[in-house]
């Protein structure tokens, strides 16, 4: 009852995947492909593709997400992207936290919280990436370490912010892997991220707050997990890139 009160959104994040002239052709494909969706739908693409595909979404069902945001404002951090950079081009989302900034890029849940701080304060709307390995998986502390990079991340967030996060349970055993985590599995750590947003902000922000999976979800599987009580959608990597299974997703999720 609570999920029909809350928007599915379904976001690809196309990775380090796609130049801004094989962009074109992908996001001309999804344009037809996703525009009956009930669902939200969100590209989110490497920073040189943003340009065009804000432009190419223009009166579309499409949003358009960043892949990373830099938590100062502007100065002396060369190579980096701010968020008013990125709200001056017309994004709207960006993804923070992914693992593979946390695995390959140093990103902590100290960096994690300052980057979506820094988002939502400029007025992006935040897909905030949280999930365990597969040792943290086996022994047995998917629920304090999903707890704690949930907590330390939204510190300094307010309730009103709430609005504009997203939380994506990712784990990092089931990304680009082919694995999935079942739907039960899915359904259980939502669920549980979904308690903790309870206890810092309340049952009503909890029940409106939208909770993805992540992590291997394909045309085949995408169904039973959204259909999952407490799974809102997913953050799609590899199968953003295919717009016929893109949509298959998105169709899911409008369903769901
Ligand atoms: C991701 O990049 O967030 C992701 C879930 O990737 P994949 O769907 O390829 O596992």
């Amino acid at each position: 009852m609570d999920k029909l009160n809350r928007k599915a959104v379904i976001a690809g994040n196309w990775k380090m995947n796609k130049t801004a002239t094989e962009a074109k052709v992908l996001i001309s494909e999804l344009i037809p492909a996703v525009k009956d969706a009930t669902c939200d739908v969100v590209i989110c693409t490497p920073y040189t593709t943003l340009a065009t595909a804000v432009e190419m979404t223009k009166g579309t069902n499409i949003k358009v997400g960043a892949e990373n945001v830099h938590y100062e404002k502007s100065g002396a951090f060369t190579g980096e992207i701010s968020a008013d950079m990125l709200l001056d081009l017309g994004v709207e989302y960006v993804v923070i936290g992914h693992s593979e900034r946390r695995q390959y890029f140093g990103e902590t849940d100290q960096t994690v919280n300052k980057r979506t701080v820094a988002a939502l304060n400029a007025g992006l709307k935040v897909i905030l990436c949280v999930g365990e390995s597969l040792q943290q998986r086996e022994e047995g502390v998917t629920e304090e370490l999903v707890r704690m990079q949930t907590k330390i991340a939204l510190r300094g967030v307010t309730a009103e912010q709430m609005a504009n996060v997203i939380i994506a349970y990712e784990p990092v055993w089931a990304i680009g892997t082919g694995k999935t985590a079942t739907s039960e599995q899915a359904q259980e750590v939502c669920a549980q991220i979904r308690k903790v947003v309870g206890e810092l902000y309340g049952e009503a922000v909890a029940k409106s707050t939208t909770i993805q999976y992540g992590g291997s979800m394909n045309a085949k599987n995408a169904e039973e997990l959204v259909a999952k009580p407490d799974v809102d959608g997913g953050l799609i990597g590899g199968a953003s890139l295919k717009a016929a299974d893109f949509a298959v997703i998105v169709a899911a999720a409008s369903n769901g």
